[in-house]
């Protein structure tokens, strides 16, 4: 039995990954659940899968739960605010832990899982554009196991030889990342001014929560996605190409020196690279129904458009200068979606409200995880200036 602390248990990800282990219940058991505000959702999670812990960021929303709790006699002990979440992910009793909070809220727990050794899932990309290195030595030092839910990312494990292997002996000579290119893939650039929240939020085969969805509008997505490659496999940009695939059956490939190119296929079910990575190295079933290929029929690829997308370009431009770039992307994104999906930012200024950021914050990496939280906080700062001068 392993015991798993799912941070982020409301959301697309938390609710596919209860879904897996409700297939799978003699082989984990669930010890913590958490969210931001959503007292309903922890409730009924809770009353469910009676974990020993369940965290609520928001502290009014944590005496709320506490409360109905008590009542119906669910004997949950209720945790508040980011140190509660800091709490469960380093818990000794804890094996695995579930990170898919979304934004840089899941960097600190994701760092106390890395630090007490704990086998990470890691659906929350944010946290490691964010820290960087900082995060891989942390999973380093503390003997942590990380294993990557994003569906490219874990295809690329997939068709790795072995994470961390040397991959120059190995013969791996590029990664190849696809992506589906979002709702807008095929709109002209000049008609994306007026898009709503809805519009960016409609994915044509994924389904997921609203940031990410927009960042898949954006194809910013994509280029967080590059930087997490560059992080996760300790490969420069160079040898990362993005490959347009609108199908989103082919998660990702891995090219080797003899011409070999590996692909990792499936329908697109976040349960499958959930599941792979709560059983790795065994199987165990997802839910999900198996690919049929022939009902498929097609598989399109083709070249990112750089000019409509650039948000990729950014993402690119960022992986490459390295420092305290993809953290300021990262905190400046999130403003910007933030701002977007209130209806205080058009969608075509998100681009230009990361890219100011990403200019106006140039500098060194960040050493400390310190370091990291205050260029967020500056990044974010500066963030939100553009966006009050780009939405007048
Ligand atoms: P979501 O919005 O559906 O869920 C987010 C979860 O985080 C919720 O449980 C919410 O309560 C919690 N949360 C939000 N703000 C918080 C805060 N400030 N403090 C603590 N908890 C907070 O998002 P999602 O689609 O499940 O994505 C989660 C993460 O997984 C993101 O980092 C996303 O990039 C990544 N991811 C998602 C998918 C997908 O298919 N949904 C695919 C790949 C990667
Ligand atoms: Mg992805």
């Amino acid at each position: 039995m392993k015991r798993l602390a799912v941070c982020g248990s409301t959301g697309s990800i938390g609710v596919s990954t209860l879904d897996v282990v409700l297939r799978n219940r003699s082989r984990y058991e669930i010890f913590a659940l958490t969210a931001h505000s959503n007292v309903d959702k922890l409730a009924a999670q809770c009353r469910l899968w009676r974990p020993r812990f369940a965290v609520m960021s928001d502290e009014s929303a944590a005496m709320r739960l506490a409360a109905v709790l008590s009542t119906e006699g669910v004997e949950t002990r209720v945790l508040a605010g980011a140190s509660g979440l800091v709490q469960v992910a380093m818990h000794p009793d804890v094996d695995y832990v579930m990170a898919a909070i979304v934004g840089g809220a899941g960097l600190m727990p994701s760092i106390a899982a890395a630090r007490s050794g704990k086998r990470i899932l890691l659906a929350n990309k944010e946290a490691l554009v964010m820290a960087g290195r900082l995060f891989m030595d942390a999973v380093r030092e503390g003997g942590a196991e990380l294993l990557p839910i994003d569906s490219e990312h874990n295809a690329i494990f997939q068709c790795l030889p072995a994470l961390n292997s040397d991959r120059g002996e190995r013969g791996v000579s590029r990664i190849l990342l696809t992506g589906s290119g979002g709702p807008f893939r095929a709109r002209k650039p000049e008609s994306l001014h007026d898009v709503t929240p809805d519009e960016a939020c409609a994915h044509p085969n994924w389904s997921m929560g609203r940031k990410i969805s927009v960042d898949s509008a954006t194809m910013m997505n994509k280029g967080l996605e590059v930087i997490e490659a560059c992080r996760l496999f300790d490969v420069d940009p160079g040898s990362v190409e993005v490959v347009v695939h609108p199908q989103s059956v082919v998660h990702s490939m891995v090219e080797y020196g003899d011409g070999s190119v590996l692909a990792q296929l499936g329908n697109p079910d976040m349960r499958t690279p959930i599941a792979h990575a709560l059983a790795w190295p065994d199987r165990i079933a997802s839910g999900v129904a198996p690919l049929d290929l022939v009902s498929t029929s097609r598989l399109d690829f083709e070249a990112p458009d750089f000019d409509r997308f650039p948000c990729l370009r950014l993402g690119f431009e960022v992986a490459e200068a390295g420092g305290a770039a993809p953290a300021a992307l990262n905190a400046a994104n999130e403003v910007a979606v933030d701002a977007f999906l209130n209806r205080r930012l058009r969608f075509t200024r998100i681009a230009r409200v990361a890219e100011a950021t990403v200019a106006a914050c140039a500098g060194e990496g960040p050493g400390t995880l310190d370091d990291v939280l205050d260029l967020d906080r500056r990044a974010r700062a500066r963030a939100a200036e553009f966006v009050r001068a780009m939405s007048s």
